[in-house]
C-alpha cells in the first residue's frame, strides 16, 4: 500500500537462549532446539513439553521461528521504553506455558514483551487480548502479578474452554457465536475502555488475533476487520506505550487486510476505497487450501475494509458488562 518506509521497518531479531529463558524453563528450549535440529521428537520430551502433540507438530523451523517472533516483540517493548508505538504482527503465541507448547504456540511471546516492560521498571500494565481463543498463557504468566491486568474477549464454548466470567485475577468476556461489530464497540465502550482509563496504565499491550473475524475458519464469531480497527484506535492516545501484535488467522486475506489495516490506524494513515496494483498482486498470490479459498470474493483483493457487520447488542453481552469481577 506504499505505507511501510524503511526507516520505520525493522526486521525481528531471533531472541537468545538467555532471553528466552527470562519466561521458559530452560530444559524446554532445550528440548525444542533438539527437536528443531534432528526433526523428530523422544517419546519423552512429547509427554513432558507437548511437543509433537495436541496441535503442535514438529516442523523445520520449529525453535527458529518462535525465537524470531519472540525477538521482535522483545525488541518492540525495548522500543517503546521512552514512549511510542510499535506493531509487531508476527507475534501474539498466546498460548504458549513456561514449559510446554499449546495451541500452535511454542513460545510465549507477549509474556516475554510484558515481562521486558516489567524488568525496565515499569509496575502498571494492561494486556488485552481480542483473539477469537482465550490468552490463557498470558493470564497464566501474570495471574500473581499485580502490576499486569489481562483482559481477554473471546469465543465462548470454545478451546482452550478457560476464560469465564468469573475467574479471580483477570478480566475475562467470553461472548457468544456471532459476535458483531456493534457488539465490540459497545463492550469496549462501556466496560474495556473505562476500566483501562480508571487504571491508567503506563503500558498497553493489545494481541488482535485475527480468528475473530466472520471469514475465519476456525471460530464463530462475526466482526469484521472494522472492528479490530476501531480497537486500535482507541488504544492509540490511552497510554504513552503501546505495542500490537498479531495472533490467530486462518483465512490469509483476512489476516492480510485485517493485519494492513492495523498498520494504517496506528498510523493515522486513511485507508483508500482499494488496494494498490502491488498490493492486490500480494492478495492475489496467497494460497488457500480451505472451501472459500476455491473461490474467493472479489473484494478479498480489491479492498481492505470490510463491510462492517453492524448488528443488535444481545443481552448476554450487556450482562458480561454488568458481571462483577474483581480487580
Ligand atoms: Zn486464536
Amino acid at each position: 500500500m506504499g505505507w511501510l518506509d524503511d526507516d520505520i521497518f525493522i526486521a525481528a531479531p531471533m531472541a537468545t537462549v538467555e532471553q528466552l529463558t527470562r519466561f521458559h524453563d530452560p530444559a524446554y528450549i532445550d528440548a525444542l532446539q533438539r527437536a528443531e535440529a534432528t526433526q523428530t521428537i523422544s517419546d519423552e520430551d512429547r509427554a513432558r513439553f507437548r511437543i509433537g502433540a495436541e496441535g503442535n507438530p514438529v516442523y523445520p523451523e520449529i525453535f527458529r521461528r518462535p525465537a524470531t517472533s519472540a525477538g521482535g516483540v522483545m525488541l518492540a517493548a525495548r522500543l517503546v521504553l521512552n514512549g511510542g508505538i510499535v506493531h509487531c504482527p508476527g507475534g501474539g503465541t498466546h498460548h504458549g506455558r513456561r514449559d510446554r507448547a499449546s495451541g500452535f504456540c511454542y513460545l510465549n511471546d507477549p509474556a516475554l514483551g510484558i515481562l521486558t516492560w516489567l524488568d525496565a521498571g515499569l509496575d502498571n500494565i494492561v494486556y488485552l487480548d481480542i483473539d477469537a481463543h482465550h490468552g490463557d498463557g498470558v493470564e497464566d504468566a501474570f495471574q500473581h502479578d499485580p502490576r499486569v491486568l489481562t483482559i481477554s474477549i473471546h469465543e465462548a464454548g470454545r478451546w482452550p474452554f478457560t476464560g469465564t466470567a468469573h475467574e479471580p485475577s483477570a478480566r475475562n468476556y467470553p461472548v457468544p457465536r456471532g459476535f458483531n461489530d456493534s457488539e465490540m464497540r459497545w463492550l469496549m465502550d462501556h466496560e474495556i475502555l473505562p476500566l483501562i482509563r480508571d487504571r491508567n496504565p503506563q503500558a498497553v499491550f493489545l494481541q488482535a488475533g485475527a480468528d475473530a473475524l466472520e471469514e475465519d475458519p476456525l471460530a464463530k464469531l462475526s466482526l469484521s476487520n472494522n472492528a479490530h480497527w476501531h480497537v486500535a484506535a482507541a488504544l492509540r492516545d490511552l497510554a504513552p506505550r503501546l505495542v500490537v501484535v498479531g495472533g490467530g488467522g486462518y483465512n490469509p486475506y483476512t489476516v492480510g487486510r485485517c493485519w494492513a489495516g492495523i498498520w494504517a490506524t496506528l498510523n493515522s494513515i486513511d485507508i483508500p476505497p482499494h488496494t494498490t496494483p502491488s498490493a492486490e498482486a500480494i492478495l492475489r498470490a496467497l494460497k488457500y487450501n480451505r472451501a472459500a479459498g476455491r473461490n474467493p470474493p472479489p473484494h478479498w483483493f480489491t479492498t481492505l475494509r470490510d463491510t462492517p457487520r453492524e448488528g443488535p447488542i444481545r443481552d448476554e453481552i450487556k450482562a458480561l458488562a454488568a458481571t462483577p469481577q474483581p480487580a
